[in-house]
């Protein structure tokens, strides 16, 4: 591993200047070009540049700090204790060698215990409690000087403004971290994309920037979370004990820490998350392995950089470099045009990959991918695996910038690109792409499930016009399908039997498997249970639709689009010949004084959540409605209502404040 015989000291130069760049683009602007195990790469380098070469090490080595210089405009924290950094145990040997070295420096090892706890990917940060209350709260910095975002926090739900219980010290610090969750972040990213806003790599950079907003109020709406896992100046004399009491005194702690007398299962412990990490929906990128027993840690003490009572046992990377060899453009089952990056197969976590989504124009745009370019692959969040980055440095000369393609790669349809839309179009109904991808999403597990029905197969039934629509399948016999490539007479009778159960999937299924815009599978619940039939459905109007629980404007008007078309209300008729099921068996709604009565909530009510307040009115029989129509009973409207209490007077719907509204509910 040891660099080309190059002036020990003039490369150890080089290192420390490019790994301060690159710490700058990391800690301050939020915008790494590299991707993390390539920055441990440099520093793994001039660590060991400056161990073999004691001579040439500086005081000011980026070996000797943490990393980080806090922005301007937050005030500045200073941490009574530092935040270290820590150090680094890659895979399981380096973590018995750490093991062992604790052993030997502790004077009774026998006694020695361990706390192992998931390594967050999020964003430390350390609060300050006086009696009880939230009084400040910092990011880490540079470990000495962090920021003051207190005004931030304090909007981050599971940070508890006020804690209390047996034992609390007046004063209590508690460092944790504040990450965001994979749902979340991909919910989050999602309604960006759709708004027209860039969106974040990973979770870790929408975490950070989000609580290093300006604004509280954007913080306020980010889905940010937080788990403590260090309690400082408080009586207690081991880690896992300031966990338990920690807990006992309502601060967030992730349950899945363990407390270890040996070492075999500990390791077994770390290796064990490694494999597991993907079950969980927050990321995480190690185990911090602790000393539990205080005593033991103040024995083994700290360098400059880290503690020596903790390691991180890392997980190998989850990004990798590869090069874009192609961007293709994929035609979705609403027409919709992906780019996707086709790449030279490269290994991220154990997976070969070899195409990376971008989404959409615009987004290829921002990161300026081009055919050619090396890049940063990762597996995050999303299924897909994403191009984090260009590594601008690679790219090779005359490299051209990435354009849609003027006319369906599938159909030739002339592309279109709605006003205030992201996405270019084909506008075919008919077009082979979307009719393949239509069917697939159709067979699929949580539509109607069909068995065996693949890529290949949906490819050769749409391309030698076997299938024109989705009516065309229950037509199918085994005799056409075990003329097809790769179909034996078994599997088209399998085929056909598959088809023949999914008949009596029901409304639910059918719903979300005709593929309507903007009807995901928990929409296509709600309605089917709302309607009970398809006939019920397609009778609605949009007024109708809105007052579906969840659904808004924008899907009741993409049902009745969906529905108003002659083409797809002939499928659906010609389903249901074939004997589709187009009913759902209605879940028995809860009988109560409400029952019948229909609500619209709008505005904040002190004592009780939007949510709270609707399965109040379910618990008691009552439905809540998304929008005011003359159907509906009562509007309960709480402080600065919307647009809904207009639309209550306009239709003369009665009103009601939040004190009647519990008068109502038989409360006070
Ligand atoms: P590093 O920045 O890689 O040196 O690792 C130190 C960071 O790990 C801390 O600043 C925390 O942000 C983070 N971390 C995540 N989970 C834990 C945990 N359970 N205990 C301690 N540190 C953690
Ligand atoms: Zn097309």
């Amino acid at each position: 591993m040891s660099p080309p015989k190059k002036n020990p000291a003039r490369r150890a130069e080089e290192l420390r200047a490019e790994i301060r760049r690159h710490e700058r683009l990391y800690y301050v602007l939020d915008a790494p070009v590299i991707s993390d195990a390539e920055f441990d790469a440099l520093m793994r380098e001039l660590l060991e540049l400056e161990t073999a070469h004691p001579e040439i090490a500086t005081p000011d080595s980026p070996t000797q700090r943490v990393g980080g210089t806090p922005q301007d405009a937050f005030p500045r924290a200073a941490h009574e204790i530092p935040m270290l950094s820590l150090e680094n145990a890659n895979g399981a040997e380096e973590l018995e060698a750490w093991l062992g070295r604790v052993r030997r420096v502790v004077d009774d090892p026998d006694a020695l215990a361990w706390v192992a706890e998931h390594k967050i990917d999020g964003l430390s940060i350390a609060l300050r409690y006086e009696d009880g209350v939230l009084v400040r709260g910092a990011t880490r910095g540079d470990g000495a000087i962090g920021e003051d975002v207190t005004v931030n926090l304090r909007t981050v739900r599971e940070i508890p403004l006020r804690v209390s219980g047996k034992g609390l010290p007046s004063v209590v610090i508690v460092r944790g971290e504040v990450y965001m969750t994979r749902s979340g972040f991909q919910r989050l990213n999602e309604s960006r994309e759709e708004a027209g806003e860039p969106t974040f790599a990973n979770p870790r950079n929408a975490a950070a920037g989000s609580v290093r907003q300006l604004d509280a109020r954007i913080t306020a709406a980010r889905p940010l979370h937080f788990f403590a896992y260090t309690l400082l100046q408080s009586d207690v004399t081991s880690q896992s004990e300031g966990l338990e009491r920690m807990a006992e005194w309502g601060f967030p702690i992730n349950p899945e820490w363990r407390r270890f007398e040996e070492r075999e299962p500990l390791v077994a412990y770390c290796l064990d998350w490694q494999e597991r990490r993907h079950e969980l929906d927050f990321e995480i990128d190690g185990v911090v392995v602790k000393v539990d027993d205080l005593d033991h840690q103040a024995a083994l003490g700290a360098t400059a950089k880290h503690p020596r009572w903790a390691v991180a046992y890392k997980f190998p990377a989850e990004e990798a470099i590869s090069v874009v060899r192609d961007i293709m453009v994929t035609v979705g089952r609403t027409g919709k045009l992906t780019p996707t990056a086709v790449l030279d197969p490269v290994e991220v976590s154990g997976v070969t990959v070899q195409m990376a989504g971008l989404h959409n124009e615009d987004e290829v745009a921002r990161k300026d991918v081009r055919v050619g370019d090396t890049v940063v692959v990762a597996r995050g969040g999303e299924v897909i695996p994403q191009i984090v980055r260009v590594v601008p440095e690679k790219r090779p000369r005359g490299a051209r910038r990435f354009r849609m393609p003027k006319r369906c790669p599938s159909c030739g349809a002339e592309i279109v690109r709605l006003e205030g839309e992201v996405a270019h179009r084909c506008p075919n109904a008919s077009c082979p792409s979307q009719l393949r991808e239509r069917i697939l999403h159709w067979a699929s597990r949580g539509a109607m499930d069909v068995d065996g029905l693949g890529d290949m197969l949906a490819r050769q039934l749409v391309d030698k016009e076997i299938v024109a629509d989705l009516a065309d399948l229950y037509d199918l016999d085994a005799e056409t399908l075990a003329g097809l490539e790769r179909m034996g007479k078994l599997s088209a009778r399998n085929l056909v039997a598959a088809l023949e159960r999914s008949k009596s999937r029901g409304l639910r299924h059918v719903l979300y498997g005709l593929g309507i815009r903007h009807v995901g599978a928990s929409a296509a619940g709600a309605l089917a249970e709302a309607f009970g039939s398809m006939d019920a459905l397609v009778a609605a109007d949009r007024e109708r639709l809105e007052e579906v629980e969840g659904v808004g404007p924008t899907l009741a008007e993409s049902v009745r689009e969906f529905f108003d078309a002659p083409e797809n209300r002939i499928v659906v008729e010609r389903l249901a010949d074939h004997g589709v099921a187009m009913t759902e068996k209605r879940r028995a709604r809860a009988s109560g004084p409400l029952s019948g009565k229909t609500f619209v909530v709008t505005g904040t009510m002190s004592s009780l959540s939007r949510a709270g307040a609707t399965s109040a009115i379910e618990a008691r029989g009552g439905k809540v409605a998304g929008s005011v129509s003359k159907k509906t009973d009562y509007v309960v409207a709480g402080e600065s209502p919307g647009s809904k209490l207009d639309r209550a007077r306009a239709l003369k719907v009665p009103v009601l404040d939040e004190e009647a509204f519990l008068a109502l509910l038989g409360e006070d």
